[in-house]
């Protein structure tokens, strides 16, 4: 199958390049390596043995997404490209909004030029906001609480209508919850640009010695230890749920969410546990305040993922932070040392 992967040089989309070459697809990576590196898609080939084409363009060039696909003429997209952080959403909405949905508008036209009907979308268990009842099932009202979270609701929207309106199209949207870890070889993995935002980036950074301790967000939250808790899922198992999607959205026709979890929540503090297990030293951590606009805890009902894509998670949080040791610590600048 021809697969066309809008930012497939970022962290998710890396992991899913080489699933995807792995099981003998043909890839064409757009991306403007915003936040990646065209080192990442050499280390994909190495792993792979197996090339791709990439273009490098924006989302929101309308006429180079256009010529792309056309000339690809790919089978299914897979969309990751996009703007991610939350706290930037604050202070750069137009910005978020312009990428994540007006982009993905931009990429259906250019899929209906090149009449391709098929699209597995980046989505975010963030699209549900505060919990009403947990664990989160698809069903769980929609109400994002920042610009990050909207863009990505208006976007599944988006998608929803343009497949309502398109005659045997199949669009998923995956709810992805908290994607960590790395491939098991340690040569690709997430790379933060700048102070990461997220939990694991920074216990790994902190594990080797680029940042001196962890901030723990809040130590009195209604949960086991008090501190926060989530539903991290590997990036691997990830990976493999876009192809699981992507087979589904071939026998399928509408619209579907799904999320993509484990279904099992870990604590800030079980995370910083077994970290230090995987790399056989001590984390430090002083607890500071609540971080605003965090929940107590967000995990994933994860039956329906079950269901449609006959998926579920393999990996657990030992391999996510083996994993991500490995890659933190063969590669302590990321991939900027390359
Ligand atoms: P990432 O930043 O590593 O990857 C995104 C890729 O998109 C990068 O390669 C970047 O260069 C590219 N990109 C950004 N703006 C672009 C533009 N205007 N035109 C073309 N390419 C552009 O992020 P990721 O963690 O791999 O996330 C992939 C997708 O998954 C994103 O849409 C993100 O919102 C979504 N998501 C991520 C998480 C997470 O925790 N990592 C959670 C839920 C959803
Ligand atoms: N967290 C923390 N210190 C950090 C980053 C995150 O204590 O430096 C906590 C955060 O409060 C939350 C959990 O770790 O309880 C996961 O946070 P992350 O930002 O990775 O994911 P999200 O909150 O977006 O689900």
């Amino acid at each position: 199958m021809k697969v066309f992967v809008t930012g497939g040089a970022g962290y998710i989309g890396s992991h899913t390049l080489v699933a995807l070459l792995a099981a003998g697809h043909e890839v064409c990576v757009y991306d403007n390596f915003d936040n990646s590196s065209p080192v990442a898609l050499a280390r994909v080939r190495q792993l792979t043995n197996r090339d791709m084409a990439v273009v490098e363009a924006d989302v929101r060039d309308n006429d180079a997404l256009t010529r792309a696909l056309t000339d690809f003429a790919p089978d299914a997209v897979v969309h990751f490209a996009g703007l991610k952080a939350v706290g930037e959403s604050n202070d750069i909405p137009l910005r978020y909004y312009q990428t994540n949905v007006t982009g993905t508008m931009n990429l259906l036209a250019a899929m209906d030029a090149a009449r391709c009907k098929r699209i597995v979308f980046s989505s975010s268990a963030t699209v549900y906001g505060e919990a009403q009842y947990l664990p989160f099932d698809e069903e769980h009202p929609i109400a994002p609480t920042n610009p990050y979270g909207r863009t990505k609701a208006m976007a599944e929207s988006v998608i929803g209508d343009w497949a309502s309106a398109t005659p045997d199209a199949s669009a998923v949207l995956l709810r992805y919850f908290n994607p960590v870890g790395a491939h098991e070889s340690g040569r690709i993995g997430e790379d933060p640009q700048d102070i990461p935002n997220n939990l694991m980036p920074f216990v790994a950074q902190v594990a080797v010695g680029r940042r001196a301790k962890l901030s723990i967000f809040g130590d009195d939250y209604d949960t086991r230890d008090g501190t926060g808790e989530r539903d991290y899922i590997h990036v691997v198992d990830l990976a493999a749920a876009h192809l699981a999607a992507l087979e589904y959205s071939a026998r399928a026709v509408g619209c579907e969410a799904i999320n993509v979890g484990t279904g099992q929540g870990i604590t800030v503090k079980e995370l910083v546990a077994a970290y230090e297990a995987a790399c056989g030293q001590p984390i430090a951590v002083e607890i500071a305040p609540r971080r605003p606009g965090d929940v107590a805890s967000s995990y994933a009902a994860t039956t329906k993922a079950e269901r449609l894509l006959n998926w579920c998670a393999a990996l657990d949080v030992d391999d996510m932070c083996a994993n991500s040791w490995l890659w933190q610590s063969e590669n302590p600048m990321g991939f900027e040392g390359d």
